[in-house]
């Protein structure tokens, strides 16, 4: 009998949705149906059962060819290669659970490695931000059950976070939203059309990369003051107006994306956008939420500031302290200057969205990819190492984008003998062990750890 699991995550976008059902085989080796989730997460459910998925690592050969090798074999290479490496650069985990972050933290020091994620090509820019400006926000659930006023600025959740609006923006009816989207008044700021804009009541069609100017067109409007009569492409009346809708609101939800972090004044557009929800908080109750891109993007930011103080961008070359410093510290940046000499990617395809020159470097050196499917950083790696899919075949704890941390559970068993990046990151560890002649250092919550003792087993 087909069984239904009600109840799942799913490893998609930060929205995590987590009332999805999945049914499944009577054998749970295979997803049937997906339930609840949009078109992105169905697909990737259904994804898991694609019999080419790869079970065996694949090893480039000197012709240029790859070949499968055992898992011991992979794992040998990988401990050898980043103990060799005078700079490595570990990268990626926007789409891994929480256990594989913290195990990766113990190599990434073993090797004296950089250990960098996502948010270093997106939401970067907003915590240079929040370090210098705070970050009066709040989580999902307040949104939904208190926002009148909802402002989607430089984001288009209707494309890239599927069910963001009618799971907490704007259609849900709240406990002090009952009247779900009749109740709310939707602003969106993007210069094009989008079909989030097409949604909203009021759309700023602002001139691409002027966000700063409008942000601090809405501050001097809050305080009372004149404004030129258009600015960032936008008239005088139209700016008073939507500043008037939010400053009246009885709960304003400013949500921002890669239109503000990604354009001209980055860092500083976020800065202005925080700003102007402070001066908001004068009038009304306003907050403000990135919106986080991967399912567990916000992952890394807790686990790593846990064990580093630092939520990306970690250099831990020096071997006594951690050091960050975006800019310096930051995967292009490094890649760029040919800083690195060999490069980690993990759960994420710095071969499709790294600029191009920046592949170019790293690809000059070892280049390992630990990801469950084949994908440009599989195909131009050095070894590519298959490992479970989380949320799929591997449970594990993610933080959504409001950095609320949800148990994602396994929905069907794992390919055989392939294993989780949790236990791939163990098994390397010890294998560096081995090789530095040195004592691992388990937390005592590893004690307990469920990978196999023997590598030779799976
Ligand atoms: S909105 Fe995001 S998390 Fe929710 S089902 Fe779609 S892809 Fe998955």
């Amino acid at each position: 009998m087909p069984k239904l699991i009600k109840g799942v995550g799913c490893p998609y976008c930060g929205s995590s949705c987590d009332d999805i059902e999945v049914l499944v085989s009577d054998d749970e080796t295979r997803i049937l149906e997906v339930h609840n989730a949009c078109i992105i997460g169905t697909n990737l459910f259904h994804h898991a059962n694609d019999p080419t998925r790869p079970r065996l690592p694949r090893q480039r050969q000197p012709d240029g060819s790859v070949k499968e090798i055992p898992y011991e074999e992979a794992i040998d290479y990988f401990a050898k290669t980043l103990l060799a490496a005078k700079k490595p650069l570990i990268y990626g985990f926007g789409s891994t659970n929480c256990e594989g972050m913290s195990a990766v933290g113990r190599i990434a020091e073993k090797a004296g490695a950089v250990l960098d994620n996502c948010a270093t090509i997106c939401h970067g820019p907003s915590f240079l931000a929040m370090f210098d400006n705070g970050y009066p926000s709040c989580t999902l659930g307040e949104a939904k059950n208190r926002a009148d006023v909802v402002v989607f600025w430089g984001c288009n959740p209707m494309h890239a976070h599927p069910r963001h609006t009618s799971r907490y923006s704007i259609f849900p009816r709240g406990y002090f939203t009952q009247k779900g989207q009749m109740q709310r008044t939707v602003l969106c700021v993007d210069p094009r059309e989008t079909d989030t804009a097409k949604l909203a009541d009021h759309h700023l069609m602002l001139d691409q990369s002027h966000d700063y100017e409008l942000f601090d067109a809405f501050r001097t409007v809050l305080r009372g003051f004149d404004i030129p009569e258009v600015v960032a492409g936008i008239p005088r009346e139209k700016i008073k107006e939507a500043a008037e809708i939010m400053k009246k609101a009885k709960f304003c939800m400013i949500f921002f994306g890669m239109g503000c972090t990604h354009t001209d004044g980055r860092n500083h557009n976020i800065d202005a956008a925080i700003s102007l929800t402070r001066d908001l908080n004068e009038h009304t109750k306003c907050s403000i939420m990135a919106m986080r891109g991967h399912y567990n993007i916000a992952g890394p930011g807790q686990v790593w500031s846990w064990q580093f103080g630092f939520p990306y961008c970690i250099d831990l070359t020096k071997g006594s302290h951690a050091h960050m410093n975006p800019g310096e510290t930051s995967s292009i940046d490094l890649a760029m200057r040919d800083e690195v000499d060999c490069f980690v990617n993990v759960g994420t395809d710095a071969g499709a969205h790294f600029p191009i020159q920046a592949v170019q470097h790293l690809k000059k050196h070892p280049w390992i990819t630990v990801d469950p499917n084949f994908c440009m950083a599989s195909e131009i790696a050095d070894l590519h190492i298959p490992v479970r899919i989380a949320g799929v075949d591997e449970p594990g704890v993610v933080y959504r984008m409001d950095n609320v941390p949800i148990q994602f559970r396994a929905v069907i068993k794992g390919l055989p003998g392939v294993p989780s990046d949790e236990e791939l990151f163990d098994m390397v560890y010890e294998r560096m062990c081995e090789l530095t002649n040195t004592a691992p250092i388990w937390l005592a919550a590893k004690e307990d750890r469920k990978y196999p003792q023997n590598p030779a087993v799976i």
